[in-house]
């Protein structure tokens, strides 16, 4: 006998999402959730043991173009602010830092603009947020260094462009599928500098905002500390077994964990078709985040570039220093726990700099995330996406990673979480039990 007509297995921003929709449909929901908190890849918390709190994980969007967030926002009545403007460009390419404002030397500037107006013409073969015709964009769903050998561009712009998709994805360029870079310049409106111009939006009093909201409304049985180790289901029903060895019956489940922490579950039957290969390949996104308070920067300081971490911006200036946001594409580049990693993050685009402090999350070392945003690799795009929303039995599938549209985006989270519930109240399942 069923004790909650759906299971919710993950208490980030998805699984809070599909709780949502299913408790306003009368229906009981567990959400059984590994962490001692909600939120999940959302984390807003004191930087560095002080009163100013910081986003460890999913941080900026765009209104205009996120829809499932926007309209969140617009039901809970959350503020909404910007990151600032950046007052000076630093890059750094072919091993030279430029101050005067430039990506690339002037004598490269045009391979560069070549380069992105053929991304965003390539864009446009896209229909954002609906499933791949796989056909059709085939010949982009190659490494995103392929993609750019043919434009044989010069060093610097070269790196740029290395560093354009390595922030934005958290991965190795060599690792990311272009079709994932050209989708998300599709969703942008066809605009390669999609967050960072103009400024990005985010949560005033922090992405926490959201999941209270989320969690308040939901009103669910939620229980933290509670890792899932197994899900059965048949004809019969969900069983969902914690690592405790408690049994939790459903007469549905939605999963709503990351996509890299998967394989961590035994699944009876086992996840089949793309869900399950997409399960056992996993995507490469491993970006490491970094908040730092630094003295000897210049003002409002934007950095860009290759051979360290690919930006580095200024979010606030503190009575004691400047707070920085940077963002690294490998933890090989960025260990959080080291001084001098931090130090020459920093000092790459500002070398006079000096670290007062700095905070961060090891989410490729946490378990129940095992990488941050989903980075797609070559072939896993037209193999997979289509396929992305098929239920399989009782269960069904939720969390950013795999969205139809912003997958890697918090908006993609409140997709999926929403598409979810959708499906199981429209299924037979409900019922059955
Ligand atoms: C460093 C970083 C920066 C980011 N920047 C941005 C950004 O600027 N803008 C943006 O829109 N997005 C950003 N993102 C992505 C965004 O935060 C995520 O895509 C989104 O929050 C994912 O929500 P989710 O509910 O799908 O998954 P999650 O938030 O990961 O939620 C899944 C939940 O499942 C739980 N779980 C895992 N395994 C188990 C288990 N076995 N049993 C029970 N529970 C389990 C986890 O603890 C977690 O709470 C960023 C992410 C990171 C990490």
């Amino acid at each position: 006998m069923a004790e909650h007509d759906v299971i919710v297995v993950g208490g980030g921003l998805a699984g809070l999402a599909a709780a949502r929709d299913l408790r306003a449909a009368d229906r009981s929901v567990l959400v059984l959730e590994a962490r001692d908190r909600l939120g999940g890849r959302t984390w807003y918390r004191p930087f560095a043991g002080r009163e100013q709190h910081v986003e460890l994980g999913g941080n900026w969007f765009a209104q205009v173009c996120h829809p499932h967030l926007s309209e969140e926002i617009r039901r809970y009545g959350l503020r909404i602010t910007q990151s600032p403007s950046g007052r000076t460009f630093h890059s750094v390419v072919a091993g030279h830092l430029l101050t005067d404002g430039s990506a690339v030397p002037e004598s490269e500037a045009a391979d560069l603009d070549r380069c992105l107006a053929r991304i965003v013409e390539e864009s446009h073969r896209i229909s954002f947020g609906e499933p791949l015709d796989a056909q059709q964009v085939a010949d982009l769903d190659v490494s995103f260094t392929d993609f750019l050998a043919p434009f044989e561009l010069p060093e610097a712009a070269y790196e740029f462009m290395l560093s354009w998709a390595a922030f934005a994805f958290g991965c190795h360029p060599a690792d990311l599928s272009a079709l994932h870079a050209l989708s998300w310049v599709a969703g942008f409106d066809h605009h390669a500098w999609g967050l960072a111009d103009p400024p990005a939006d985010k949560f005033a009093d922090g992405t926490s905002t959201l999941v209270d909201a989320l969690a308040a409304e939901a009103a669910a049985d939620v229980r933290l500390d509670t890792p899932v180790a197994a899900i059965a289901h048949d004809a019969g029903g969900v069983r969902a077994t914690t690592r405790d060895g408690a049994v939790h019956r459903g007469a549905a489940a939605i999963l709503a964990t990351p996509v890299n922490t998967w394989h961590d579950v035994d699944f009876a039957p086992v996840l089949d078709g793309a869900i399950g290969a997409i399960g056992e390949e996993r995507h490469v996104g491993h970006a490491v985040k970094l908040w730092v308070l630094v003295t000897g920067v210049p003002e409002l300081m934007v950095g860009a570039g290759w051979g360290g971490v690919d930006r580095l911006s200024e979010e606030l200036a503190l009575p004691d220093g400047r707070l920085l946001v940077g963002l690294g594409h490998s933890p090989a580049q960025l260990d959080l726990a080291s001084r001098d990693d931090v130090e020459r993050a920093v000092r790459l685009y500002a070398p006079e700099a000096e670290v007062v402090a700095w905070d961060g999350h090891d989410w490729n070392g946490d378990e129940f995330a095992q990488g941050t945003w989903a980075a797609f690799r070559p072939g896993q795009l037209t193999r997979y996406h289509s396929a992305f929303e098929a239920p399989q039995g009782r269960l069904y599938f939720a969390g950013s990673d795999i969205a139809l549209g912003w997958a890697g985006f918090m908006d993609g989270a409140l997709e999926t979480g929403r598409r979810a519930a959708g499906q199981v109240l429209r299924s037979t399942h409900l019922a059955s039990i």
